[in-house]
């Protein structure tokens, strides 16, 4: 018999318009070569002009997929995207303490930028308490690095001074994505690897896309997947998402680009 090949398995929602959720996270990691697993832990009824509707699963179901790739393939590394509620997050932590994978990147997904919800406002706690702490790195854009710290990041400066805040909220590293602070031609993204910081910047693209973080969170965790030190799977990640946007496409109605998983 053959070793089994490294698999990463994704839990998080789905997208019916294909451009974020597990179905961008599957796309990256076939793009990466990469054996992809997928929970669903919600799914969501959605376009590129928003979403419609949110299902949730109860976490039983949840639980079965998740011990379904644990019990048969090689899980090296976790991508955790929408996780919804507090129940769901409680059954996240539970499974990843009990089977305890090599790599947890974890995308602490709260608001889509079409407005809509994608975690219950009180789970913000349960994020806190019983997932940050198991992250390999956390990826938080800045209004959830706001949520989380309860604190204003409008500067350089500020996205800087909020990593040791982030974690210390128990993440082994943090990768803090600065797309949203539109000070200049580029946009500044920080990994902090336990105390020491990279940071990354790419030209900023005129462009309103869909499904950015869920894409550049399983890039990373593809990339840890494969081998990769932390630094190295951040750095490829972010110039992944970046030639993504640059061939992205528009495939529905509203005014966003989809990511092209070359
Ligand atoms: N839908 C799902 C299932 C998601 O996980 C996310 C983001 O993580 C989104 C939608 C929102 O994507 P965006 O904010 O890039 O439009």
């Amino acid at each position: 018999m053959t070793a089994r090949v490294a698999s990463a398995l994704t839990i998080a929602g789905s997208d019916s318009g294909g451009g974020a959720g597990i179905q961008a996270d599957l796309k990256t990691f076939a793009a990466h070569r990469v054996h992809g697993l997928s929970a669903l832990a919600a799914l969501t009824a959605q376009h590129t002009r928003g979403v419609t509707a949110v299902h949730v699963p109860d976490t039983g179901f949840l639980r079965a997929q998740i011990d379904a790739c644990f019990e048969d393939f090689d899980v090296r590394a976790v991508k955790l995207g929408m996780l919804a509620n507090a129940e769901v997050i409680r059954a996240v932590a539970d499974a990843i303490e009990r089977y305890r994978p090599a790599h947890v990147v974890l995308d602490p997904v709260m608001v889509a930028t079409s407005g809509a919800a994608l975690l219950q406002a009180d789970a913000l706690d349960a994020l806190r308490t019983y997932l940050l702490p198991l992250a390999t790195v956390a990826t938080p854009n800045l209004p959830e690095a706001e949520l989380l710290l309860g604190a204003r990041i409008d500067s350089r400066e500020a996205m800087r001074a909020a990593l040791e805040p982030l974690r210390a909220l128990g993440p082994a590293a943090v990768l803090l994505k600065g797309g949203h602070l539109d000070d200049g031609n580029d946009v500044l993204d920080l990994l902090d690897d336990r105390g020491d910081v990279h940071p990354m910047s790419h030209a900023r693209l005129d462009v309103s896309a869909h499904g950015t973080g869920c894409t550049l969170a399983s890039a990373v965790a593809a990339r840890l997947c494969r081998g990769s030190a932390l630094l190295d799977s951040c750095r490829s990640a972010a110039d992944y998402v970046h030639e993504a946007l640059l061939a992205g496409y528009r495939p529905g109605l509203g005014d966003v680009i989809v990511l092209d998983h070359f």
